[in-house]
């Protein structure tokens, strides 16, 4: 299999493997227990949150482990509708958000918060004089993503952060596709990530919290994180997270020129015909999501069934709904269904990628002889 779906998941890194293995084969205590082996799991699990803290390099706040982003950003958004000073009652967010935070925002919407979602421009950026022009003393949360998980665009964090702080706003960013791939914008208040998109194992991810603007807890039970966010947690999760975190902080900037270079190969070997969807300049290049004309994807997928690749977000491509970030980008659904997404990373070869890629321009050219 050629593996290009590193939006999905990322393989999981030998060195995480490594890490782990102990804590599921011998070391089983609980982490919240007051044994020798108790403590020893604790201290692993706080070497974890250092290393987590570290490669995310935000000052001022503590990263509580989740059992994913989707929990983390559940968590940040009714969280901090919960403690909401009087008055503060609007969400602001943005079209080509994750289903995670645009299905809460809408569940939050129903509970009587007033919501709005903004659009995008023809390249997926966020327009800020717009958001600007939204905010008020009203707005309680702007929820945006650093790092779209579908056309890699990226928005501009920094600059909404300002902007947001500047009417008493709090700032939510789903870095879930920025951690370890870019270098992550100062200035959000709560910034979800997850361990499996960084070559760490499924099924733990993290809130960032600035300190004072921590949500509400979401989950009650034994007190665990501060009592933020009860439930034993896994030491092994919690190791392996370190473990992708720290080679992540480690390797960002080799990984970045690797997927640079993989970026311009790819593009060279798909030939003409294809159109890219989204910004190039601002744009995290291990996310191609490309078009052409006449082209069905999903019969695409079918053809190549040793190429792992996708038709958007996997949410999106098991639904068989056309892919709610690319019509915000004003793709009508003919461009939606001839679109696909190649997400390539730390060990994908230049050779196993140009060889996907001619095979991808070869079938899309067979296709397109069958149907006329
Ligand atoms: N946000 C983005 C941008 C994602 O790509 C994903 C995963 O697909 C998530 C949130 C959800 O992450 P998790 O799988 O940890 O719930």
């Amino acid at each position: 299999m050629i593996y290009l779906d590193y939006q999905a998941t990322t393989p999981v890194a030998p060195e995480v493997a490594q890490a782990m293995e102990p804590w599921i084969e011998e070391k089983f205590a609980n982490p919240h227990s007051p044994s020798r082996w108790g403590h020893e799991a604790a201290a692993a699990i706080e070497v974890a949150r250092k290393q987590v803290e570290k490669a995310i390099d935000l000052k001022g706040g503590n990263v509580a482990f989740t059992g994913s982003a989707t929990e983390a950003l559940n968590w940040a958004l009714k969280g901090t509708v919960e403690k909401a000073p009087k008055g503060r009652n609007r969400i602001i967010t943005v079209a080509t958000e994750h289903a995670a935070v645009l299905d809460t925002c809408e569940w939050l919407g129903g509970q009587g918060v007033d919501l709005t979602i903004l659009p995008v421009d023809r390249e997926g950026r966020l327009d800020l004089d717009l958001l600007e022009r939204e905010l008020d003393e009203r707005v309680l949360i702007v929820s945006v993503m650093m790092v779209n998980n579908e056309i890699g665009v990226r928005q501009p964090l920094t600059a909404v952060s300002e902007m947001a702080h500047k009417v008493g706003a709090l700032v939510l960013s789903d870095a879930v596709q920025a951690l370890g791939r870019v270098e992550l914008c100062h200035g959000p208040d709560l910034v979800a990530v997850s361990a499996h998109k960084i070559h760490g194992p499924k099924g733990i991810g993290a809130l960032w919290m600035r300190k004072g603007h921590e949500p509400a807890p979401l989950i009650h039970g034994g007190g665990q994180e501060q009592g933020l966010r009860s439930g034993t947690l896994s030491p092994a999760l919690c190791v392996g997270f370190g473990a992708a975190a720290k080679l992540a902080d480690e390797r960002c900037t080799r990984d970045f020129d690797h997927v640079q270079k993989l970026w311009k190969a790819a593009v060279h070997a798909l030939g003409p015909g294809w159109i890219i969807n989204g910004s190039i300049a601002h744009r995290y290049p291990g996310n191609l999501n490309i078009r052409r004309e006449g082209v069905d994807a999903a019969r695409l997928i079918a053809d190549l069934r040793d190429i792992a690749f996708s038709l958007g977000s996997a949410c999106a491509s098991g639904s068989g709904r056309p892919s709610h970030v690319l019509r915000a980008l004003g793709l009508d659904y003919r461009e939606s269904r001839s679109s696909i997404r190649l997400g390539f990373g730390r060990y994908t070869t230049q050779h196993e990628l140009v060889d996907a890629c001619h095979r991808l321009a070869k079938a899309a050219v067979e296709q397109e002889k069958l149907d006329a």
